[in-house]
């Protein structure tokens, strides 16, 4: 679990600042959506505008027609589309350990190649294999009525004739102790709601995932036989919406599943109403030894810095429901077809440009921990590390994040001057704070991360449920996307200077 402290940085005051804060009801709020093992929420501490800073206009004089070329080319015509419909269509959902990762890890080898891109190689990474299996969960008493329901991601079976108990509902953790002993031999239901969007505060998923990451434990240690937690999303048409949670070092392993909010809501009024609510819960999840999978690599190869490195990418894999477009099958796109772009137009940086489909984020991290320490001996070539997990929706500029705070101060001077150059592409931002999960276990070497930003408000209306699906893509939107990483990553694999340095080039041109 990791969460940003808040982190003040002094900007001018012509800056407009917008703080993740806590709100009085204990919400969590945060920019930075993606999320898969907990590392959910990256708070940001300041939006920067884009408005060009005094003393560095270099990058604006020297890119801008670049930049413009870049964005129209890719907004006349790219194929992001076509790889979307091959990876989320012919592929589908692509669960750690499935069939369906292996096929998609070839499919983005194979459609590399063709592309013609450099350098194409899966590199192995071993990964847990999770298997959901057949589950349903149903509300016997005071009447019959099938719920909607995914199983948690990690999760204990059943038995085969599953748990059937009485149900209590706790909507906090100090609800859960106070229920005591009564939670012996019950099913809790956890009723916290997740806040809905704001605009200026981001989803309030921090505050939604907590019972789906902790719950079994909470409940499992006074007793409960298992656990239901309402769905981590602000929105809902009766969709479940499944993810990682942990059992940590709870003694028992309880069977944990989401419900809808529908189903939630309507459990937790009738046991307020002082009806004795009883569920049956059947779940063949199961999980099973680690198996081999791989990050996908391809790269567009410098032109006299070859061995400095700008990242770009998304997660591969993705929850086994859907069709994993918005989480994370556009932010393997983005990367895959910028590189697209920017080679059919016979762009070649200074620097490579590295795309990364990274295998694991959503139960296990393990591509992202792998590729740090596989090129540990690299990272301090690594002049960036950018990661897209928040869906294809309006693009909304980038966040930066470094341990250097120096060095993310110069970075975001640059950055503002780079996103002023995209303002076709919408009112485009520089945050500070937050970036992708893949990317942090790069963070201590003292790369500079950055986090693609996009339009949240329905993110969470989708994600890791059964309507994470092609039809919720915007074609155009996404085409913006593609052009928002391929001009930020050419810009920053290009400029002189690496990202966050005035005169301190890693290598002489
Ligand atoms: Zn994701």
């Amino acid at each position: 679990m990791k969460k940003r402290a808040y982190r003040k940085h002094s900007f001018s005051m012509a800056h407009r600042f917008s703080t993740t804060m806590r709100s009085k009801h204990g919400a969590v709020y945060g920019w930075m959506l993606c999320v898969g093992s907990g590392w959910l929420l990256m708070p940001c501490s300041v939006v920067a505008t884009n408005d060009a800073s005094p003393h560095a206009n270099s990058i604006t004089a020297e890119y801008r027609d670049t930049a413009k070329k870049i964005i129209d080319t890719t907004m006349a015509g790219n194929d992001a589309w076509n790889k979307m419909e091959a990876l989320c269509l012919e592929i589908g959902h692509r669960l750690s350990g499935s069939p369906q990762l292996d096929q998609a890890i070839t499919w983005a080898v194979h459609t590399m190649k063709v592309d013609g891109q450099q350098n194409v190689i899966a590199e192995p990474v071993m990964v847990p294999r999770w298997v959901r299996g057949l589950e349903s969960a149903t509300m016997i008493a005071p009447r019959h009525e099938r719920l909607g329901m995914l199983g948690l991601g990690g999760s204990v079976g059943t038995s085969q004739k599953g748990i059937t108990a009485q149900v209590v509902v706790a909507d906090s953790e100090e609800a859960l102790k106070a229920l005591g002993e009564s939670v012996k031999g019950k099913i809790v239901l956890f009723n916290q709601a997740m806040p809905p969007y704001d605009p200026d505060r981001g989803s309030g998923y921090g505050t939604g995932v907590y019972f789906r990451t902790h719950g079994a434990r909470l409940a499992s240690e006074q007793g409960a036989v298992a656990v239901l937690v309402r769905s981590a999303t602000a929105r809902s048409l009766r969709s479940p919406h499944t993810g990682a949670m942990r059992y940590g070092d709870a003694k028992v392993k309880i069977p944990a599943a989401a419900i809808t909010l529908e189903d939630t809501d309507m459990i937790a009024r009738l046991v307020k109403r002082g009806v004795r609510v009883m569920v049956s819960l059947k779940m063949a999840a199961k999980t099973y030894p680690d198996v081999a999978s791989a990050n996908v690599i391809g790269e567009l190869v410098g032109r006299s810095h070859p061995d400095e490195f700008v990242v770009i990418g998304g997660h591969l894999d993705s929850w086994d429901v859907g069709q994993g477009a918005h989480d994370d099958g556009a932010g393997c796109v983005m990367a895959m077809e910028a590189i697209n772009v920017l080679r059919k137009m016979n762009l070649r940086p200074r620097r490579t440009i590295r795309v990364v489909l990274w295998t694991n984020e959503e139960n296990g991290l393990r591509g992202g921990r792998a590729y740090a320490k596989q090129h540990e001996a690299e990272l301090p070539r690594h002049v960036a590390a950018i990661e897209s997990d928040s869906g294809a929706f309006a693009p909304q500029g980038f966040s930066v994040d470094c341990v250097d705070e120096q060095r993310e101060a110069v970075a975001v001077e640059q950055l503002k001057e780079i996103v002023g150059l995209m303002q076709s592409l919408g009112p485009l931002e520089v945050n500070v704070g937050g970036s992708g999960a893949d990317v942090s276990p790069m963070k201590p070497s003292g790369v500079v991360l950055m986090g693609h930003r996009v339009e949240g408000s329905t993110y969470f209306d989708y994600h890791h449920s059964m309507a994470d699906t092609l039809d919720k893509v915007d074609p155009t939107l996404l085409s913006k996307n593609v052009a928002a990483m391929a001009t930020m990553a050419y810009i920053l694999a290009d400029m002189p200077h690496p990202l966050g340095t005035r005169s301190m080039p890693m290598g002489t041109d």
